[in-house]
């Protein structure tokens, strides 16, 4: 084998790991999509919609070296009330219509340990790394995010972009449209 052969294959071989915090979309059903990989832990499922929020937040964790570990997104609302043809939901959360995680953090720490962020981390910033105040931070100074520890009742595991606040014939679209359609996730 040549030298430019053997600089090939290992190119080819390095090139996969080296795109590593880059964020995986894969389509589901209806317009929900399942994404994971980059500085996600695990996956998670959002609507369409909310992709770019998704790869902003990996972008932000990519900046504050943390890594996220989703604990809901997508939820099906097993309360709406069926009103003839109209679906209310029972009550105006974004998780219903795929605009809003919730997480936990974690970041990789020099000795090769790691530190977790929980809720109880996550609402008190003495118990931060550097790396998890970095993350909130950007988050409360994006212009369409919101950290849910800014909330009046605070809610530190929860984001989302507001759709329910912005534009309610969006969200109440979408309720319809994903709540009706979609199965369990
Ligand atoms: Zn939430």
């Amino acid at each position: 084998m040549d030298f430019k052969l053997i600089l090939g294959v290992m190119t080819l071989l390095v090139v996969p790991f080296t795109t590593g915090s880059s964020v995986t979309f894969t389509r589901t059903q209806c317009d929900l999509v399942k994404f994971h990989g980059g500085n996600f832990q695990n996956s998670g499922i959002v609507d369409g919609g909310f992709k770019r929020a998704i790869q902003r937040l990996n972008d932000y964790a990519e900046a504050c070296k943390v890594k996220i570990y989703i604990t809901s997104s997508f939820r099906k609302d097993d309360k709406k009330v069926l009103w003839g043809t109209i679906v209310k939901p029972s009550k105006i959360s974004n998780h219903f219509v795929g605009h809003a995680i919730d997480m936990n953090l974690m970041t990789p720490l020099i000795d090769g340990s790691r530190h977790f962020c929980n809720s109880q981390c996550l609402g008190d910033e003495k118990k931060q790394t550097k790396g998890e105040k970095c993350f909130l931070f950007q988050i409360g100074h994006d212009t369409t995010l919101r950290w849910g520890g800014n909330f009046s009742t605070p809610d530190p595991v929860h984001i989302d972009d507001g759709i329910n606040k912005r534009n309610r014939a969006e969200y109440n679209r979408l309720f319809a449209s994903l709540q009706t359609n979609c199965k369990t996730v």
